[in-house]
């Protein structure tokens, strides 16, 4: 399920809403035209993409995912990060055990070369993968989408450093932290449970110092308010949101506050804001309960929750 997550961040939509408030005594149209000339002209990315292990449906084609290479060029998206996302189980451990970090490592590579193979061998005719700035230039130039790794969750470090070095030589340029659960880089905004270590482990800051020395964006969306802070003192380089949202526009545990965006743009970072609806906007309370009645209906929820693959469920026969 969750691979055909796709969530679109789109600094251009941040860029727009200023622009556009600024530009407030232009008429609709001419406001709609200088932003289809920015958009035009400028190397817009969405930094965060899920994919799955296994094309499915081929994504040179238009498919019914929210994103593809046919849906980028009509759109005018020029690149995308495509996220190696793995989850962690919602166990007492947080999966941190030797045989998780092995399970999920392997599933991690399986990401990676989904990536790869997509770049390299299925459609290198409308894309190619971009480690550097000026790689993401060229690609741009030439008219293929230009396609970049992110990893989204540190849990497939592990517990080894050199893991960090193996990812970078694949491809990926960011990573984040951590996704829903603690894992043993950092605390999660999302986790209910308490911390394991209270912002960033020892670990993590080492974790935190290679990626600056390869060269590789710390991603703080995800991680918790105190794992960001330790962050912005731990790092020697800008980090970045890959998706997240504003907590003064919308209250959410995945959101950063006004003090975190600052220290961010202070930091010389960029916060990329994740299109989705609940981290946009308040729902009014009436429609929370609403769903929140309606979640517990359905046994399907908890088990998607808890990333359990429903594709790979065997259903009891009735
Ligand atoms: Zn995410």
């Amino acid at each position: 399920m969750h691979a055909k997550r796709m969530m679109v961040a789109c600094l251009v939509l941040i860029f727009l809403g200023g622009f556009m408030h600024a530009q407030s005594k232009l008429t609709e149209d001419q406001i709609m035209a200088r932003a289809k000339k920015v958009h035009a002209e400028a190397i817009s990315i969405d930094t965060h993409v899920d994919i799955p292990e296994n094309w499915q449906q081929d994504p040179g084609t238009l498919t019914t995912n929210k994103c593809d290479l046919v849906k980028m060029k009509n759109g005018g998206l020029k690149g995308v990060f495509m996220a190696v996302y793995e989850g962690q189980p919602r166990t007492p451990d947080h999966g941190l055990t030797p045989e998780g970090y092995q399970r999920v490592h392997a599933a991690a590579m399986a990401k990676f070369e989904a990536v790869h193979k997509l770049a390299e061998q299925m459609h290198p005719e409308l894309c190619a993968l971009a480690t550097t700035p000026d790689q993401v230039e060229q690609i741009a130039r030439t008219g293929k989408r230009v396609v970049m790794i992110g990893v989204e969750n540190g849990y497939p470090i592990g517990e080894d450093l050199g893991n960090v070095k193996k990812f970078y030589d694949l491809g990926a340029r960011y990573i984040t932290l951590s996704h829903s659960g603690h894992n043993q880089i950092c605390d999660s905004s999302s986790d209910t449970t308490p911390p394991l270590h209270n912002g960033l482990s020892p670990f993590g800051k080492k974790v935190v110092a290679e990626m600056n020395r390869l060269g590789i964006m710390v991603d703080v969306s995800h991680i918790a308010a105190k794992s960001f802070w330790d962050v912005i003192a731990a790092s020697k380089a800008p980090i970045i949101a890959s998706h997240s949202g504003c907590m003064t526009v919308a209250k959410a545990d995945r959101n950063l506050d006004d003090d975190q965006i600052k220290a961010l743009a202070k930091n010389g970072g960029v916060i990329q804001i994740v299109a989705l609806a609940s981290y946009l906007k308040n729902d009014p309370p009436e429609r929370t309960e609403a769903v929140r009645k309606l979640r517990e209906l359905s046994p399907l929820y908890e088990m998607a929750k808890e990333g359990i693959d429903l594709k790979k469920v065997e259903w009891a026969k009735e």
